[in-house]
This record gives C-alpha cells, sequence and structure tokens, in this order.
C-alpha cells in the first residue's frame, strides 16, 4: 500500500502469512460474535476477520491508513472508526446477546495503559494481542517465577492469561528489535472478588517494590501482622510467592475503611 510506517504511532506492519494465519486460527472467528481490532494498520488481520461470519469493527489513528482501509473493496463489510482507542467508547459498540471479542497487534508504545483500559471492560468475552515478548512473558507469568510481579497480578486479577506462541522480528515491516508474542485474556470469576483495585495496585506495587524483602517489611504500617494472621499468610514470605488470589484477600482486608479516611 505504501505506507510510510509511523514511529510514534508504533506502527510495525505484519507480512508473514503464516504467523497472520496463525493468530487467525487462535482467534477463530465466526459468527454470532462482534470483534474489535485496535490499529488494523495496512489490514494484515483485518481482511482475513472480514472473511468470516463475524461482525467487525476497527478503531485506527492514522487518518492516512484509515483512507486506505475505506477504500478497500475487500473490507467493505468493515466498520471503520478513525479515533484513538483511547479515547472510544467502547461500550457504544456492546450489543446484548452478542460477545464482544478484542484483538490487535498492539501499538508496543502504549501498550500497557490500552491493555488496562481494555480490562475495565469486564463484559468482553476475551482478548487477542501481540506484545513485546518481554512484556507478554510478565502478564502471563505464574506465582514463584521471576517475571511474576506487579503486572502479572493486576492483569491476571481481571483475566486468566495464556501466552499462545512467540513472533520473531522478520515478520514485520519495519523489523521491531525485540521478540514479540502472542498472548489471550480471558475473563474469569475469581473466588475472591478485588473489593478496592486501587489499593491493590499499591499493595502490589509496594509489595514488588523491593523483592528480596519479606512482606512484613515492604508492608509495614500498610499491612498489621494481625492481618497476616487472620488470613494464615506467613509474613515472612516475598512477594513472588503470593497467589493473585492472596494479594486480593491481604488487600480487601487492609484497605482503610470509610471511617479511617476522614
Ligand atoms: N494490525 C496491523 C498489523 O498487524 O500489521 C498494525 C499493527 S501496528 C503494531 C499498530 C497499529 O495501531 C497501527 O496501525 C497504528 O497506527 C495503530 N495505533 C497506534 N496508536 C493507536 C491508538 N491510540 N488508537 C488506535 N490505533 C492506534
Amino acid at each position: 500500500m505504501g505506507h510510510q510506517p509511523r514511529k510514534r504511532f508504533g506502527q510495525n506492519f505484519l507480512h508473514d502469512h503464516h504467523v497472520i494465519e496463525r493468530i487467525i486460527a487462535s482467534i477463530q472467528p465466526s459468527a454470532g460474535q462482534h470483534i474489535l481490532e485496535i490499529g488494523p494498520g495496512e489490514g494484515a488481520l483485518t481482511a482475513l476477520l472480514c472473511l468470516s461470519e463475524a461482525q467487525i469493527s476497527a478503531v485506527e489513528i492514522d487518518r492516512d491508513l484509515a483512507e486506505k482501509l475505506s477504500a478497500n473493496d475487500a473490507l467493505e463489510s468493515l466498520n471503520l472508526i478513525n479515533q484513538d482507542i483511547m479515547q472510544f467508547d467502547i461500550d457504544s459498540l456492546i450489543q446484548p446477546g452478542t460477545p464482544l471479542r478484542i484483538v490487535g497487534n498492539l501499538p508496543y508504545n502504549i501498550s500497557t495503559p490500552v491493555l488496562f483500559r481494555m480490562l475495565e471492560f469486564i463484559d468482553l468475552h476475551d482478548m487477542h494481542f501481540m506484545l513485546q515478548k518481554e512484556v507478554v512473558d510478565r502478564i502471563c507469568a505464574e506465582p514463584g517465577s521471576k517475571t511474576y510481579g506487579r503486572l502479572s497480578v493486576m492483569v491476571q486479577v481481571h483475566c486468566k492469561a495464556e501466552i499462545l506462541f512467540t513472533v520473531g522480528p522478520e515478520s514485520f515491516r519495519p523489523p521491531p528489535k525485540v521478540d514479540s508474542a502472542v498472548f489471550r485474556l480471558t475473563p474469569r470469576p475469581f473466588s475472591t472478588p478485588c473489593e478496592d483495585f486501587k489499593h491493590l495496585d499499591k499493595l502490589v506495587r509496594q509489595s514488588f517494590s523491593q523483592r528480596r524483602k519479606t512482606l512484613n517489611r515492604s508492608l509495614k504500617g500498610m499491612v498489621s501482622s494481625s492481618t497476616f494472621a487472620a488470613l494464615d499468610i506467613d509474613p515472612v514470605r516475598r512477594p513472588e510467592t503470593l497467589s493473585v488470589d492472596e494479594f486480593v484477600r491481604l488487600a480487601n482486608l487492609s484497605a482503610p475503611k470509610p471511617d479511617e479516611l476522614l
């Protein structure tokens, strides 16, 4: 299409058909679904999504790309929105009885804010994204691993996170400097629902601020020894050994009560 990739929009376009087909096979678009693609770019994924029986919408910030996509006859069925995904009202796409799925080879420069914005929409069916592999490893990490940290807990408190496969730089134009990976997020109910996400984030951030410190040291002044005892969580454990559920229980019991905030 002759488009000059724009760095400020994080443009690395997929051109490897094997990878494109593998992503579509992971998504399995089908009739009765509504799929929102973030950043369709030159339409590498969009063209195959539009061949399925699912309803497809896409939000693209770049006006030049949006014009080219609109002029493409193969994308006639596409509902294209030329807007910044961070400003777009996703609720406007929700139709009762039609699950909304989100997909995207995300612009790496704004990947975490986009991800957290999507996580606010708990009515979603699922999400398939591609990001830098290093970030995907942290998102999908399990307790006990070196990469388990704040990002893992704050994403997994909303969703089950699974890494699907790795994609090398040569599959993109221009090639990024690092490997990428495709992953799936599936919202799920939790045994202990989180009562205050802001407090959980503060507690998790504090816990991992010095990974080698034990919880009673890093959370001093925030979590009392009686709270650790009430939850049967050993205060000399290190943060990376706590499950997401344990962090949630710790946050629920240590959150300031409304009268303490006055
Ligand atoms: N999906 C295409 C592909 O796989 O070849 C393009 C992927 S490229 C990594 C990211 C795309 O997101 C670009 O088309 C870029 O213009 C678009 N984009 C960047 N920031 C955006 C934003 N805030 N809202 C919507 N789209 C954005």
